[in-house]
């Protein structure tokens, strides 16, 4: 089987009235209206390659529970494929972000199965829709997607979360390699303008950023004793009398959840203790997202003086399908560990989270970033970066990399510190420095992270920006 639909429940808008303010909220309802009527009878798929891990997958759970919520019908399908099939996709992701990845071609053997793939998931997605709906197709996995349903009477957009083309060899060959499907689309989105690549000028492109959702097991508010139970709990954090409050959160039908599950932690001597400042990165174990480089310039740039920890956190690796670099990348943050100095392992955890329920991982990521003293995001290339939003939202001081769509999130020196040479240890080592010395600046920093969070990327104005698109098209 080549596709399967990940069913959404319907989600209320409604909860967002005192989070937006009436203007906001008066515009989001108007907007809903609107696409309601336009869109009767269509369905609105999106589809993408895996259903969990990543942003991509992070986002449609719940850009689709507000789409449908809004009467809308909204769907989402995920393409299956074997490994073969996400090393080629991983090869072009890899290159669109400047990245050799595995080294290995995308010449015409590549290009056959691909299209294979693909052409069977084109074949099953048209089996589940009609002349007239809408189809949304993420990224390069499904970029085949996009010829093969030419002329079939769907609406095609394709929706890029990533640079196009950024110049190098690199992203120019993963480039070289979609393009031929990408011509039948009828519109283009991508999270920034700079990923829009030149051959589109006449074509309908909307820059559309990325959001987060502010009730969701991810990010939704958490008491500092709930916080700690969960950490504790899981083992990431040491005793204290934390773990007497339940760790509990609201999931997204309203029941209770609760986290039970441990994480696998590589450490040496007892847990973090609870009152230890934690300086966090939470990301798939991918090479861009630079884990390896967090650990060294932690070890070597970070004053021991402040008594800070480091959490390293990833999801456990067998969970990610699309991802089939992500046991490797583990490894070697493992051998690295193990390659540091007795007093800097002390200070150093690495942290696979489970990942069979979803939204139990979701909580454990949201308790990790608020209990952190300083969130950060140290990626040597990145599409958006909802780590940036999440932690920002949860008023988190963030020192992350001016890369991608990281610079659209932080202002410098305002809502955050963004590091102007990603691979540069002692930039990082200064700017956590100077965070833990002067905890007031980090505290204002973390303020204004969690205002422009609210401005600029939650729900409403994600769901706005679909709606006029989509109405655009039909
Ligand atoms: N994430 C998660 N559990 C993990 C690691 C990451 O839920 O163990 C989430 C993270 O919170 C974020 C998403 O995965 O919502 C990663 O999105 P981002 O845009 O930062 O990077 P991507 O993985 O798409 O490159």
């Amino acid at each position: 089987m080549a596709m399967t639909e990940v069913r959404i429940e319907a989600q209320d808008f409604s909860r967002f009235e005192d989070t937006l303010g009436v203007e906001q909220m008066k515009r989001f309802r108007e907007t809903a209206l609107l696409a309601r009527e336009a869109f009767a009878g269509r369905t609105i798929w999106n589809v993408n390659s895996t259903a969990r891990g990543g942003g991509v997958a992070e986002m449609l759970q719940v850009i689709l529970a507000y789409a449908r919520g809004a009467g809308i019908d909204a769907r989402w399908m995920v393409m299956d494929a074997d490994p073969e099939f996400f090393r080629i996709t991983k090869r072009l992701h890899n290159g669109f972000h400047g990245a050799a990845g595995d080294g290995g071609d995308l010449g015409e053997r590549e290009r056959g199965h691909y299209e294979q793939v693909t052409g069977q998931a084109s074949g099953e997605l048209l089996a589940h829709t009609r002349p007239g709906d809408v189809v949304i197709l993420h990224d390069p996995q499904t970029a085949g997607m996009v010829a093969q349903l030419e002329g079939t009477g769907r609406h095609l957009v394709w929706r890029s979360h990533i640079c196009y083309d950024d110049g190098d060899e690199l992203s120019r060959r993963s480039g070289d390699f979609v393009r031929p499907y990408l011509d039948a689309a009828d519109a283009f989105v991508f999270s920034r303008a700079s990923y829009v690549p030149p051959w589109l000028e006449d074509r309908i492109v909307e820059i559309i950023a990325p959001s987060i959702d502010p009730f969701s097991a991810k990010n939704q508010e958490l008491s500092d004793e709930v916080v700690r139970s969960i950490l504790v709990g899981t083992g990431l954090l040491g005793d204290g009398d934390a773990a007497l409050t339940p760790p509990v959160f609201r999931r997204r039908d309203g029941s209770p959840g609760r986290v039970d599950r441990f994480a696998d932690i590589l450490r040496t001597g007892p847990p973090t203790p609870i009152d230890a400042p934690l300086i966090v990165q939470v990301s798939r174990w991918d090479d861009l997202k630079d884990m390896q480089g967090v650990m060294t310039a932690f070890a070597e740039q970070v004053d021991p003086v402040h008594g800070a920890h480091l959490l390293l956190a990833g999801p456990n690796v067998t969970s990610v399908t699309d991802d089939p670099e992500g046991a490797d990348v583990l490894a070697e943050c493992q051998t690295l560990f193990r390659s540091l100095s007795q007093e800097a392992r002390s200070r150093i955890a690495v942290a696979c989270l489970p990942m069979s329920d979803l939204e139990e991982n979701a909580a454990i990521v949201n308790a990790i970033q608020r209990h952190a003293s300083i969130v950060v995001q140290k990626s040597l290339a990145e599409g958006f970066g909802l780590t940036v939003a999440e932690a920002m939202w949860k008023a988190r001081p963030m020192v992350a990399s001016n890369v991608g769509g990281i610079g659209d999130q932080i202002e410098h020196g305002t809502s955050g510190i963004l590091l102007r040479d990603p691979r540069d240890a002692q930039e990082f080592g200064d700017a956590i420095n100077s965070l833990l010395e002067d905890p007031d600046t980090a505290a204002c920093l973390g303020v204004a992270a969690r205002e422009r969070v609210r401005q600029r990327f939650l729900s409403d104005r994600h769901l706005e920006q679909y709606a006029t698109l989509i109405g655009r098209l039909i």
